[in-house]
């Protein structure tokens, strides 16, 4: 019987991390999986999230179950940073926390599924793992264009919401798009959350990198537009990028709806929860909300989401500064924001700078940002002008 199971493709960015560890060339870049590096190219804890666990393993006095909606003293801790001090529709928005963003967003497309939605509009490109969710959960998806030529697709979005049916969603990215670095401006946002409102359409915001745009509150502009226009939205968030604990898997589920419903849906929640996961891990999210129930904590916590932040402008910055690189214009990548951009290169061209210049990225021309130094900077530059040239 299982036996009869069909390959599946290898991930390709799992198969670049170990092409990249076995090259011996000293000089090497590696620009592939998406995780914060500091200017020595680490990916380290954050001295708040160390500062936390140790306060935990002092005072945790149990690990016994906390329930499908894991640590709730996290998930609210969260929604002022989230939503805003004094965000007018905050009682009508209940959570849960669920194993990272990635949780979230098969939690907020799962009860979306169960509500009656066929099918989820989603540009494209996008993180490849949002469609492979759609697919697991046997809903169609409608593609629209995100960008071209460093710009966001205004006109193919508008289209999209225009062509929408009653039994459709659609699934927006909050900030720091993924993979093209391109977001919406406030004004974009103002003027999709009034046709999602006339449209009546059910957006799935997935806010997976808030602080590492511009900051905690200038990266939430979006979904809260959007949540103050509509009546009823889901929020996938992750806390695995902007606390750096990717691997202790720490996200949520924001719902927003009428308040008198909201106890049935959270049930329906609480029961998809059970069925996936039974319940998210504990000890990231029980690490976050010790940062946030402490002053000291949180002031050292958002100092270094400002460093990382600010690291990355300052590698935008040289980027954008070298003007051109052969065919490829870098000037867009200095305001476009997060850890990713896209290089519009062949697959050909994408192979020259692994093969002569051991530099490492994904075959989609998609970069880590954070993978540059100041160091190895102008290196990227110089080779990919090469290549493109
Ligand atoms: N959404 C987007 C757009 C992402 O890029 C990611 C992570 N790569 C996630 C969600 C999920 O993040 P997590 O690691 O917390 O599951």
């Amino acid at each position: 019987m299982l036996a009869n199971l069909p390959a599946q493709p290898a991930d390709a960015l799992l198969a670049l991390i170990k092409l990249y560890a076995a090259d011996e060339r000293a000089d090497k870049i590696d620009l592939g999986v998406g995780v914060y590096r500091t200017g020595q190219g680490e990916t380290p804890v954050f001295g708040a999230i160390k500062g936390a666990e140790k306060k935990l393993l002092e005072t945790q006095d149990s690990k016994a179950y906390l329930g499908p909606e894991g640590d709730m003293g996290f998930v609210n801790a969260l929604k002022p940073f989230i939503f805003g001090e004094g965000f007018a529709k905050i009682d009508q928005i209940d959570g849960m926390q669920t194993p990272g963003g990635t949780g979230g967003v098969r939690l907020a497309v799962g009860l979306a599924k169960k509500a009656g939605i066929q099918r989820v509009i989603m540009g494209t490109p996008s993180w490849p793992n949002h469609a492979q969710i759609m697919k697991d959960l046997d809903l169609d998806t409608v593609a629209f264009n995100h960008a071209s030529g460093g710009v966001v697709d205004m006109d193919a979005l508008k289209a999209a919401i225009a062509a929408a049916g009653p039994n459709d969603a659609i699934l927006l990215h909050g900030c720091c798009h993924n993979p093209t670095g391109i977001d919406y401006t406030d004004a974009q946002w103002e003027e999709i959350a009034a046709l999602l409102k006339d449209k009546g359409l059910l957006p799935i915001l997935d806010l997976a990198y808030q602080g590492l745009g511009y900051g905690m509150e200038e990266d939430a502009q979006g979904i809260r537009i959007v949540m103050n226009a509509v009546p009823e939205a889901l929020l996938a968030y992750s806390c695995d990028k902007n606390f750096g604990l990717y691997r202790d898997r720490v996200g949520a589920i924001y719902v927003m709806a009428d308040k008198g419903a909201m106890p049935a849906i959270m049930s329906n929640g609480a029961s998809l929860a059970r069925a996936n996961w039974s319940m998210p891990p504990d000890h990231g999210a029980a690490a976050v909300r010790v940062i946030l129930e402490d002053e000291a904590l949180t002031a050292q916590w958002l100092d270094e989401l400002d460093q990382m932040r600010t690291r990355m402008r300052q590698v935008r910055g040289r980027l954008a500064a070298a003007g051109t690189a052969g065919s490829v214009d870098m000037t867009p990548y200095g305001t476009q924001n997060g850890l990713f951009a896209m290089l519009p290169l062949s697959k050909e061209q994408i192979q020259s700078l692994r093969d002569d210049h051991a530099i490492y990225m994904a075959g989609s021309g998609r970069i880590n940002v954070a993978g540059l130094t100041m160091g190895n900077i102008d290196k990227f530059i110089a080779a990919v002008a090469e290549v493109s040239a």
